[in-house]
This record gives structure tokens, sequence and C-alpha cells, in this order.
């Protein structure tokens, strides 16, 4: 059915990279005859996923959509393959990104962008833009992402759909393709609340193999959809509906403020008074453990080697310059600036600093508040080739979401309306590990 759909509708949508339509059927047969042989159900029984293509997928392609790794089959699973495995959903294909994850429009894709399925001539978002866009056109049933600035949200709120960030450490990233490894985290895409704690229950959980996943105990996610949020405290940030935001989706979160108030919770306006300072921190240090983790891609050990190199500093110079695309160098060398000796204490480590004072702005609203609730983006989607031109404009667009990632808490983007016939999502903050306070907010919204 999973593939029905696909023939159909992505010439238009393009949000796969690659399809696995032999193995698919073959795992959805394996599975029928466990299930014959008195086998149990797993949670995800039968569900078509799609995969962003920088998680790795044992015997497949992981491009990460770019032309290094154009050829690059991984050679094991991810954990959060594994799990979805053990939970019984069937992997169909490989989902379109911005290169390395670094984008907020797929346009940085070095295959070719994926359109928006609400209107084809705008951008679904990104970086996860495939993964939002498939799951928004029916493709899939849900769809993992990855989120290191706002990868998974904001491509949800552009698409319509639901998406969510874990908090730092929940999920683990063995497998990941690392972008910023103190930042990035794996998590669901889906059509609503309920599918995403499904997904979250499959994934979650400690990983020997990750060494900064949470040894914690994983809650129920689906037994807290109660429902239920009498006196739930809401703490709406006057820097996340001020200047910048696009005043219909301001209008569209307050409209979600007063159904949340409807059904017993309360909402107050305070003060993340760093927000200003989260882009530029998050540039910095996003680019500089970047252009360190990038640079295991040197023509030798992975993806494409140059066939025009005379010595081994050419053989990595060479298998750079023409493997990478243009934004990829752009932060590499910025990272590798931002880290330079001479440069470090006036740019990497004032970027930490900033990230400290980010956290701490949240520590203190949480202490008072249950979560926090606004825009996941400033405005609806954009039309393609619209911001292609200026790299600073679409850094300032993901305001909204970089925070969270930067003080390592979990949030989800919920559908919330419709601006211009596209649509708008709300952006529900939550503690670090209160993701079934997250969960429940969003399906009692919802
Ligand atoms: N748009 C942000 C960036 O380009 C977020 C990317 C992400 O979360 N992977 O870095």
């Amino acid at each position: 059915q999973s593939y029905r759909r696909i023939h159909e509708v992505d010439g238009k949508v393009r949000a796969f990279l690659s399809l696995d339509e032999e193995n698919a059927k073959n795992a959805a047969k394996q599975m029928d005859e466990q299930l014959q042989q008195g086998g149990e159900r797993g949670l995800l029984f039968g569900l078509p996923a799609g995969i962003k293509d920088n998680i790795a997928t044992e015997g497949t392609l992981t491009t990460c959509a770019s032309q290094f790794l154009s050829n690059y089959k991984a050679i094991y699973d991810a954990t959060v393959i594994k799990k979805l495995k053990s939970a019984q959903s069937v992997t169909v294909g490989k989902l379109n990104m911005d290169e390395f994850a670094m984008g907020g429009s797929n346009e940085n894709s070095s295959f070719h962008p994926t359109h928006n399925p609400w209107n084809v001539e705008y951008v679904p978002g990104g970086s996860s833009g495939g993964s939002a866009a498939a799951v928004a056109a029916g493709e899939v049933y849900f769809a993992l992402g990855s989120d290191t600035g706002g990868s998974i949200r904001q491509p949800a709120s552009y698409c319509g759909i639901v998406g969510m960030k874990p908090t730092y450490g929940l999920v683990s990233r063995f497998g990941l393709v690392a972008f910023a490894s103190s930042l990035d985290q794996i998590g669901p895409l889906t059509k609503n609340v309920e599918d995403a704690a499904f997904v979250l229950q499959s994934i979650a959980g400690h990983d020997p193999m990750d060494s900064t996943s949470a040894n914690v105990e994983i809650p129920d996610y689906i037994s807290a959809l109660s429902g239920d949020v009498k006196g739930l405290r809401i703490a709406v940030p006057k820097e996340y509906i001020g200047k910048g935001v696009d005043p219909r989706v301001k209008e569209s979160v307050m409209s979600a403020l007063k159904v949340l108030e409807g059904l017993g919770a309360t909402w107050e306006e305070v003060s993340l008074p760093h927000t200003e300072y989260a882009v530029a921190a998050y540039y910095l240090l996003a680019s500089s453990e970047a252009s360190s983790n990038l640079a295991r891609f040197d023509g030798v050990r992975y993806g494409v080697r140059t066939p025009n190199a005379n010595n081994l500093i050419e053989l990595y110079r060479k298998s750079r310059s023409e493997g990478f695309g243009a934004e990829v160098k752009r932060r590499i060398m910025l990272g590798t600036y931002a880290l330079s000796s001479g440069y470090y204490d006036a740019y990497y480590l004032k970027a930490q600093k900033v990230r400290t004072l980010i956290k701490q702005d949240f520590d203190q609203v949480f202490a008072n508040y249950d979560v926090i609730i606004g825009p996941t983006a400033p405005t609806p989607a954009f039309k393609i080739g619209e911001q292609v031109d200026n790299p600073l404009t679409m850094y300032l667009n993901d305001i909204l979401t970089i925070p969270v990632n930067l003080a390592g808490i979990p949030a989800i983007s919920v559908p919330c309306g419709l601006v211009d016939g596209l649509p708008v999502g709300l952006q529900i903050i939550g503690k670090a590990l209160g993701e079934a306070t997250v969960l429940r907010t969003a399906h009692a919204f919802e």
C-alpha cells in the first residue's frame, strides 16, 4: 500500500532517495510467518516507515544526501533501526534531507529538492524535509528524522504533521551520522500525537553503544495521553511571539492557548532573555562540532574517492572539494576557524558560555511552569528558491527551535492552524525527560 502511494505521488513530492521494496516485502512476509506461528505482535507491527538518510541501515544506501556518500552502503543498523525491527515496523526506504542535515529547506540536498505536499512550489522545511513530506503525503505511516537545531520540528510545522525532538540522550545516536554530536537527537515524525508516543516508546532507551545515552527508566508514553491538562502551568516567552514572528502565526498560537485554557490549563507570559543570542551560539557550536565530525570523510575510508589525485594530500583535498556541497563547506570553514587557536576563546568558548545562559533561562522558567509554548517557526513554509541566496535569513528562521537543542530538552511541534493555506506548528517544550508531559499537552490540544 505504501509503495502504491509512493509510486503515485513521489514523482511530485520527491521525498525519497532510495526504496527497498524487495527487503520490505521479505520483512513483511517474515513477520506474518512469525505471527502465524503464534508470535506476538510488536508495538509497530506492520507499519511502513521512512528513514532519514543519515541513519545507518545495513546493506542499503545511507548517503546523507551528499555526493560524498552517494555510493555508501552502511555496514550495520543504527540502534533505532534495530529497535524498529523488534517493534516490527517495516522500513520502505530512505528519505531526502539537507546534505549532512545542514539546512532548513531541503534545498541543500545534493540530489534534488523535496516539495511540500501542501503546495509543491514551497519547501517542506528541513533538514528532515523528506521525512516530513513523506508522512504528510501519506507515503509512509511514520518517519524518523534527526534534530540538531530544529530539523524535526520545523519541517513538521511546514508540512502540517507532528514532529518530536526528545531529550538529549533519550534516543541512541549510534548509527546516526554525526553533525553536531552534543545537539543531535533522533525522533519521530507522525500524523498525530498518539503515533508519536508509540514510535518514541519503541526507540527510546539506554544504549551502551552511545556514550551519551541516558540510563533512565522509560515511562509509559502511551498511557500518558490522558487528555487531562487541568492545572497545567504554561509559560509563553515574550521573545517567541515578538519581533520577527509573523502576526498570523502568533494569532494561531494565541488560539491554541485559548483551547488549552478551555481544558483547564493556565498561561502566563515569561521571558527567556538570552534567546536573541541562540542563533549565533548555535551556528558557532554546531559548525565547530561539524568541522571535527566531518574530518572523517577523507576519500579513504568512506564514500567517493577522487580519481584525480597524485598524492595523499591531493586525495584528501580533491575528494573533499568534489564531495561536499557549498553549505557543508561553509560550515566546515566556519567551524575550523572558530576552533583554531587564537580564536577559540573569542568564539567557541564564548558560545559555550552563551549555551549555559540559555539553559539557565529555561531552568528558571521551569521552576514555576510545566511547559513552555510558542510557535515552532516564525513563518509558514517559503517558496523553493526564495531564500537560497541568503544563508543568514535561513539561519534566522531557526531562532525558535535552536534554544531547545542548546538546552538538551524535549519539544514537539503539532499543527495549530493555516496561514495562506500553509500549515503552522505549535511548539510545546518540556523539562529534561519531561516527554510524557509534552505528549500529554500536545494530545489534549490536538
Ligand atoms: N537549520 C538548522 C541548521 O541548518 C538545523 C539543522 C538540524 O537540526 N539538523 O543547522
